[in-house]
């Protein structure tokens, strides 16, 4: 019996714990394919290190990690899907067969608001580290960090005002520093628990929250 096809398109962090399980669950019964455009991968969430000169997220080779797990790596991106014929075509015009397909591909950040700094990972460093410095040599008496509404992961909003906090306090300044957030209670969405946390943590570095 020939192996199930399964295409993968995406290597972000869904698309390859969901190759690494699926070589795990179904061993060789799938034959995988991952359709990637990035070589290389990175956990996003460490990328609000970088603004503070903390370590930088670790780099990850997509292909070691496909060799590993025995699955075919195509340096390419999904361009259309054909649910009639059970085929992708890829950017670069290759069509692929698959018996199951998995569209892993993330989504597509964008500034929510005109004229301010936006974080959208570590793009986004240089400007976070310039803003940064505004506050450290005075420059910036002040500093809103924003949630903007709709979809959004606000986690690093919080991390992001954290840490300036404590860089100001570690220089013996004050700059008032608040969170700006739609939701009903900061990282509400953690649970009561995890909020009432982040809450005290944010309270002890005199910290704003404004819901
Ligand atoms: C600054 C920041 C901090 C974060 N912190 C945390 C945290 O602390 N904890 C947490 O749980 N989450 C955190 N997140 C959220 C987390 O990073 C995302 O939920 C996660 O990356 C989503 O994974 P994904 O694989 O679905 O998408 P992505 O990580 O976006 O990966 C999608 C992949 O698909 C590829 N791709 C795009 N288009 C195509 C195409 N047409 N064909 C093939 N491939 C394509 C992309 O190149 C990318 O490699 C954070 C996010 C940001 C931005």
């Amino acid at each position: 019996m020939s192996a199930h096809r399964v295409v993968i398109a995406g290597g972000g962090v869904a698309g390859l714990e969901a190759l690494i399980a699926l070589r795990e669950l179904a061993g060789d019964a799938v034959s995988i394919t991952l359709l990637s455009p990035s070589r290389e991968f990175t956990i996003r969430a460490l990328s609000v290190q970088e603004p503070f000169a903390k370590p930088s997220a670790r780099i990850y080779d997509v292909g070691a990690i496909c060799a590993d797990h025995g699955a075919e790596l195509r340096h390419d991106a999904l361009e259309a899907v054909h649910r009639e014929t059970r085929t992708i075509t890829t950017m670069s015009g290759e069509e692929l067969v698959y018996d199951s397909l998995l569209v892993a591909i993330g989504a597509r950040p964008s500034p929510a608001f005109p004229h301010v700094t936006t974080f959208r990972g570590v793009q986004d460093a240089e400007a976070m580290h310039g803003l940064l410095q505004d506050v450290e040599g005075g420059w910036s008496s002040s500093v809103a960090f924003v949630v903007p509404p709709g979809t959004t992961w606000p986690l690093p909003i919080y991390e992001l005002a954290l840490m300036t906090a404590e860089r100001a306090e570690g220089l013996g300044l004050s700059p008032q520093i608040t969170v700006v957030t739609p939701e009903h209670a900061p990282l509400g969405l953690f649970g009561e628990e995890a909020s009432r946390r982040v809450d005290d943590q944010l309270s002890e570095r005199g910290i704003i929250v404004r819901t």
